[in-house]
């Protein structure tokens, strides 16, 4: 018997299929990443034309098929419309669900995943902080999610909280003077960054995106976010290649 199911979640991506269909990913609350076919969806009087587009956020009825859902009913709360209408802004909100379509894994539940993917779109909607701050806020926390993120609290060989210096993406974390000053690929950073980063991996989720940093800090945390997506995504993202160029087109 197929199932019918309600799930909680947002539109990944959106590719067309057959002559009217589409093959949307959606990232849900309760059942991860899932494939759904929507039926008709490139037809001109479909319901389902505005929901099911990138960043829609709503929900999903659903029929269970063996390998795939197939869309029956969407109630879209969010279409993140400003995020589309901002052309920097759609890079890195594509960028953002690139990313969560790369951390996110089928049958396994990402409600904190789905969360963290709706109040960054929201930061970007909002303006209040640099993109560039928001990308990198993200890009760290998924990371904390994954579990697969730096020990920036202390030094990774010794131990020692209060004085730490330097970074090193092969020891996967924070050096203090004495042993960064060996590591080959180490790198110096302001005490600022290392707050920075701490307070990323550790805040409250709504409070992620109430803090600005210097231009210096920011560059230091865009250098070390380079050198740890370099080092644990073993995937390029399109989105990404479009950012890098409208930061070069752009004022
Ligand atoms: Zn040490």
């Amino acid at each position: 018997m197929v199932r019918k199911l309600t799930l909680t979640g947002m539109v990944l991506s959106a590719t067309p299929v057959n002559d009217y269909d589409k093959r949307l990913v959606i990232l849900t609350k309760d059942r991860g990443k899932i494939v759904a076919f929507a039926k008709g969806a490139r037809r001109p009087h479909s319901q389902y034309i505005a929901g099911s587009r990138p960043f829609s956020f709503g929900e999903f009825s659903l029929y269970e098929g063996k390998t795939a859902y197939n869309l029956c009913g969407i109630n879209i709360s969010n279409y993140f419309e400003d995020v589309s209408a901002d052309i920097e802004s759609v890079y890195y909100g594509f960028y953002f669900l690139e990313m969560a379509d790369y951390f996110s894994t089928e049958n396994v539940e990402a409600k904190v995943l789905l969360n963290l993917l709706y109040i960054s779109l929201k930061a970007l909607e909002k303006k209040v902080i640099p993109r560039a701050l928001i990308r990198h806020i993200f890009e760290l926390r998924c990371f904390a999610i994954n579990g697969e993120y730096p020990n920036v609290f202390q030094c990774v060989s010794c131990g020692e909280s209060d004085d730490i210096h330097y970074f090193s993406t092969k020891k996967s974390g924070a050096l203090c003077s004495k042993c960064g000053a060996a590591q080959s690929d180490a790198i110096v950073l302001n005490t600022s960054t290392f707050y920075t980063m701490q307070y990323i991996i550790s805040s409250k989720l709504e409070k992620l995106y109430s803090f600005n940093v210097s231009d210096e800090v920011l560059s230091e945390l865009g250098m070390v976010m380079r050198r740890w997506m370099t080092a644990y995504v073993d995937k390029g993202f399109k989105s990404e290649e479009l950012i890098s160029l409208t930061a070069n087109v752009l004022p």
